[in-house]
This record gives C-alpha cells, sequence and structure tokens, in this order.
C-alpha cells in the first residue's frame, strides 16, 4: 500500500529507487521480533558490529596521537574501555535472548540505562560521561547500519540515502554513479545537509518526521524534491506519473541549461557575475567553469569535516592550491572555517552549548583560537601564487573583529614577504553579512575590506529569530518576507555608497525567483549552488535592469511575504517561458565565458 510521507522540499528533482538507511540517531530504532532460533545470530551481528566499533575507535586514536590532548586520549580510552565491558555486552545480549528483539533494540536500551546511570551521578566529570556513553551507541549503530546497507548498495544498485541527518562527512561514503535522492528525519531547507544536496545537484526532501521508523531499508520510494513528498511503495499508477514526470522536467532542464554558456546579463546589456559555491575540492572537478565568473563561496569547513584530523597548514595549502588550479585563472573566495551551530568537526569537541546558533561559531572561533586562524590564512596565501584569492571572514559581527582579522592577514603578508613567498596575484579579504548588527556598521567597516558577501541564510535566521534547522519553525523562514528585503537594500546601498563591490552567497541567489529583486536591488555578483547557474541565468537575460528595478519598488511597497512571492513567481515564470519559446531576444545569444568585468 502507498504511503505519502510529507517533508520539506530540499534539493530539486524526482528519484525513483530503494530507500537505504545510512545511519540515525539512537531514538529512530525500529524493532524487529527474533524467533528464538535466530538468536546466536543476532547476538553474532551485536559482536561483530562492537568489534568494528573498537577498530574505528583504535584507529583514529592512531591516526591522532600527535595532536591528542590528555583529555581527548581519555575520551577515547574511555569509550573502548565500555566497549570491552563483559557487563554492557552481556546486558545487550541478555535482552536478545530473553526479549527476543533485534539487536539494535537491545542497545538503544542498554544505553539508554547507562547514561541515565552517568547523569544521576553527583560528580560532574562522571555526568559528562554520559555524552561519551552516547557516543558509543551511536558508534555500534552506525557499524550495524552499515552491514545492513550493503545488503542494498553493494551490487552497485540505485538507492535513496535515509538518515537522520545528511552530513558532510557522508559524501565520502556516497557512492554518486548510484545514489538518486536523499531524505532525512531532520534538517530544513537552509541546513547544510540541505545546501550540501543542492550543491551535488541530488534531489532531496528533509524534515521526514521518523522516516526511519516507518520506512525499511530496501522499501521501494517515489522522492518529489520539488514538493517535499516521499511515497513508500507507490502503486503502479503513480509510478507511471512520477516516470512521465521525470521526462518532462529533463525536457525542460535539457532547454534550460542551453542558457548556461550565454552571456550572464540583463536584456538591455548590464554584467551580473554569476559565481558557485563550493562545499568540496572534489566537486570542483565537475563545475562548469566556462559558465561562471569564478568560485563566490569556497566553505572550507566542509573539506575539513570530510577528514578525520585536523588538517596541517602543508595539507590545506596543497588543497587551496587544487581549487585555485581548479578554477582555472577565476578568483576562489575562501571563506575561514565557519565550525559551530550544527557544522561540528568529530575530531574537534566542541563546548556542549544550549544555544549553538548564537554560541562559539565562525570567527569567534578562528579569534580565540588564533592558532588555527594564522594557519588557514597562511596555507591560503601560501597556496595563491600568482591566483586571485579572495578571503572571507564568517560571522563578524562588528568593526574589531574584522580589524583584528585585517591585522593578522596584514601581519602574515608581511611575514611571507620575508620569507620570499608572498602571493604575486590580486589579494582582497572581505566580510560576510550575516548577522544583522553587522549591517548597521558597515560604513564604519568598509576602509577595512575589499568587498563583502551577504549570507542570507543566517541573516534571514537571525533578523527573524527563526533556527534555519528547527522543522516545527521551518514556515516561518521565510527570505520574501518585507523586514528581509528592506535589509536586503540596506546592505546594497552601504556597499555602493563605500564603492565596495557586494555580492550575496545565501541560498536565495540562487532561487530564480530572487534574481529580478536582487538586480533591482544594486547587486551583481550572484553565488550559488552549481546546479542552479542554468536557471538564474535565464532569469538575468530574462528582464531589463529597468524592469527589475520596478519589480523591487513593487515588491518594497508591499506588506506580506504571500504577496512578494506571488508577485516575483508570476513574473519569472512568464519570462522564463518566453526565454524558453525564444520568443524573448535575450543579449547575444553566441556562447561564450564570462569574464569578469
Ligand atoms: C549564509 O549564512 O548564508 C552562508 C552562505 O553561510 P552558511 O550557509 O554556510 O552559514
Ligand atoms: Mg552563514
Amino acid at each position: 500500500m502507498a504511503r505519502r510521507l510529507r517533508g520539506v522540499a530540499a534539493a530539486p528533482g524526482i528519484a525513483i529507487a530503494p530507500l537505504v538507511h545510512f545511519h540515525g540517531g539512537m531514538e529512530y530504532i525500529p524493532t524487529r521480533a527474533v524467533a528464538p532460533e535466530e538468536v546466536e545470530r543476532e547476538v553474532g551481528r551485536l559482536r561483530e558490529a562492537i568489534d568494528h566499533a573498537a577498530g574505528g575507535i583504535h584507529k583514529l586514536r592512531a591516526e591522532m596521537t600527535t595532536v591528542l590532548s590528555d583529555r581527548d586520549a581519555m575520551i577515547f580510552d574511555a569509550q573502548l574501555a565500555l566497549l570491552n565491558d563483559r557487563t554492557f555486552q552481556a546486558a545487550m545480549e541478555r535482552v536478545v535472548r530473553d526479549q527476543l528483539v533485534n539487536c539494535e533494540v537491545a542497545l538503544q536500551r542498554v544505553i539508554a540505562e547507562y547514561e541515565k546511570a552517568f547523569e544521576a551521578m553527583q560528580d560532574a566529570a562522571m555526568r559528562e560521561r554520559a555524552a561519551d556513553v552516547r557516543d558509543v551507541g551511536r558508534q555500534v549503530l552506525g557499524a550495524l547500519m552499515e552491514r545492513e546497507r550493503k545488503v542494498y548498495t553493494a551490487g552497485g544498485q540505485d538507492y535513496i540515502f535515509a538518515a537522520d541527518e545528511f552530513l558532510p562527512s557522508d559524501t565520502g561514503i556516497l557512492d554518486r554513479r548510484h545514489i538518486r535522492g536523499i531524505v532525512t528525519a531532520r534538517g530544513g531547507k537552509y541546513s547544510h545537509g540541505a545546501i550540501l544536496a543542492r550543491s551535488l545537484g541530488i534531489p532531496a526532501v528533509v524534515a521526514v518526521e521518523d522516516v526511519l521508523i516507518k520506512v525499511q531499508s530496501g522499501t521501494q520510494v517515489a522522492l518529489d524534491g520539488d514538493n517535499g513528498v516521499v511515497v513508500a511503495e507507490p502503486g503502479e499508477e503513480e509510478l507511471v506519473r512520477y516516470r512521465q514526470l521525470v521526462a518532462e522536467r529533463q525536457d525542460v532542464e535539457r532547454k534550460v541549461r542551453e542558457a548556461r554558456f550565454q552571456p550572464a546579463a540583463t536584456s538591455d546589456g548590464v554584467s551580473v557575475e554569476l559565481l558557485v559555491n563550493v562545499e568540496s575540492v572534489r566537486d570542483l572537478g565537475q563545475i562548469e567553469l566556462d559558465a561562471v565568473a569564478g568560485i563566490g563561496l569556497f566553505r572550507t569547513e566542509f573539506a575539513f569535516m570530510e577528514r578525520r584530523t585536523f588538517p596541517t597548514e602543508e595539507e590545506q595549502r596543497a588543497m587551496y592550491k587544487n581549487a585555485l588550479e581548479a578554477a582555472r585563472g577565476k578568483p576562489v573566495t575562501f571563506r575561514t572555517l565557519d565550525v559551530g551551530g550544527e557544522k561540528v568537526l568529530s575530531y574537534f569537541r566542541m563546548p556542549e552549548e544550549r544555544n549553538p546558533q548564537l554560541g562559539w561559531r565562525g570567527i569567534r572561533i578562528g579569534l580565540d583560537w588564533p592558532d588555527l586562524f594564522y594557519t588557514q590564512i597562511r596555507a591560503i596565501l601560501r597556496a595563491a601564487g600568482e591566483h586571485h584569492v579572495r578571503i572571507l571572514l564568517p560571522m563578524v559581527s562588528g568593526y574589531d573583529e574584522v580589524r583584528r582579522c585585517r591585522e593578522a592577514v596584514d601581519q602574515i603578508l608581511e611575514d611571507l614577504h620575508a620569507a620570499g613567498q608572498r602571493p604575486r596575484g590580486k589579494v582582497e579579504l572581505g566580510a560576510m553579512v550575516e548577522i544583522p548588527a553587522f549591517v548597521h556598521v558597515m560604513d564604519q567597516v568598509l576602509p577595512l575590506v575589499d568587498f563583502f558577501s551577504v549570507g542570507t541564510n543566517d541573516l534571514v535566521q537571525y533578523s527573524l529569530a527563526v533556527d534555519r534547522d528547527n522543522p516545527r519553525v521551518a514556515g516561518l523562514y521565510d527570505p520574501f518576507q518585507p523586514a528581509i528585503l528592506r535589509i536586503l537594500r540596506q546592505i546594497a546601498n552601504a556597499a555602493a555608497a563605500g564603492g565596495k563591490p557586494v555580492a550575496v552567497c545565501g541560498e536565495i541567489a540562487g532561487d530564480h525567483h530572487f534574481t529580478p529583486l536582487l538586480l533591482g536591488l544594486g547587486y551583481r555578483q550572484l553565488s550559488m549552488a552549481p546546479v542552479f547557474v542554468p536557471r538564474v541565468k535565464l532569469a538575468v537575460r530574462g528582464f531589463s535592469l529597468g524592469e527589475c528595478r520596478e519589480m523591487a519598488d513593487a515588491a518594497l511597497a508591499m506588506t506580506s511575504a504571500a504577496a512578494i512571492r506571488g508577485l516575483l513567481r508570476e513574473r519569472v515564470r512568464a519570462a522564463s517561458a518566453a526565454m524558453l519559446a525564444g520568443s524573448l531576444p535575450g543579449p547575444g545569444r553566441e556562447r561564450m565565458s564570462e569574464g569578469r568585468p
């Protein structure tokens, strides 16, 4: 029987394939009855998973011997001690034998008991160990799931990735030729898992409540990333309809993609720079650089998140050099490490924060840990050579933070000069505009920076006080809100008054409905996931600057997000349809590569 589950549309496209569980939290564990004759097999599965998890910890500990603090080393040792503890193992085996349930459930129950026991302890250090117990549980569960998913993926079949959330470290285990879609129980349209899915061009639906409980591995699924729907066990009729939709979509996409090598200019010839956001050096090879003006945002933390240890300066230099070479002479904007919030490094223990989005993240960590920041800046500047390099500071809130970063960059440039290693190309320093307070001091910061880049994902979350990762308030996260339009206008005006370029690199830059509005407000650089370049280019070419300004004025006069969205959708839909039908003369239909103005 077909079952429809609703979620949030996170990355466009339709996929039809079996769903496979990759990893989940301890709370998403399906219960399965185990027949008495299956008990030994089940216990064997558990033992194997424990050995596998212990092996993983041993390996990580060995890899990190030189960088581990005593405290970190103790954490690994404590986790290994728990895994090898016979009482702990016997408790789980007892649950399987006595209650005749699968070993995942036994793991869940015993971990919950241990956690509770640690949390109730008097000693604060012992209470903290509850987190380690949870982590051990997650690792054993991960090992069990890894084994299970091989049943469905080992033979090179297509599949839909399902998990509690989609993490940057998952990109390493995905078979890019066979993954057709992504569905997660948590997250929102603007959380980093969704951003990653868009950047990989994989259809995705997020925030599908209890998907891991409701849909077992191996179940056939139709996933609609345009409308946020997942249909488990679709009927024949539904499958035919989805297959038809896939075919129609491919047809439109083919036509849209034809626009990608045309110049990014309005119908009256105003040039716009379209740039791409990248998350991983691995993705660089797949970017059609002739269609864009460069890399507008390299989220370096994602490259850090794919690893199991901190990259050294030399390793970072090699990574940035690869990126610069892959960009073939076009500028690359390296954003310095923006961890914190929901972006965590497995090898960097962050403090538990009650409200991590307002906590220790972005440049705050860089300034508290100068070694980290200096090493990264040095690595970028040493990789620069002749290339055009832009360094972008995340989550800055005011003058002092930017000044300290500027001084650090200048100092490192001087040191490199003295060592004969100074970059020979253009080096620019820029600031992300994503904390609302920063908007009001942009005039003060102007002398310190060469450019700005608007991070609307965070700007919207902080301006509207809506957590971008919380599905409960996802409906309130709306970049079309009149207040957001006014803030965007204020930023564009502040940058223009100071004569500094300003880009938009948040997700709205890749939403073609926003394109004429952003152009009308004064933006001329838009940086987005590569998959959105053709549609945005089509939207750029579909309007004159005068039309864009008139649309921005009309939108700014409106009082509701729904009305603004309605206006823009209607106008962009009509213009795109006319462009696809070939009835609008774009500015030069010849194929050409983008140049910087
Ligand atoms: C943003 O906040 O808009 C942005 C580009 O940064 P991130 O999504 O990585 O926080
Ligand atoms: Mg941000």
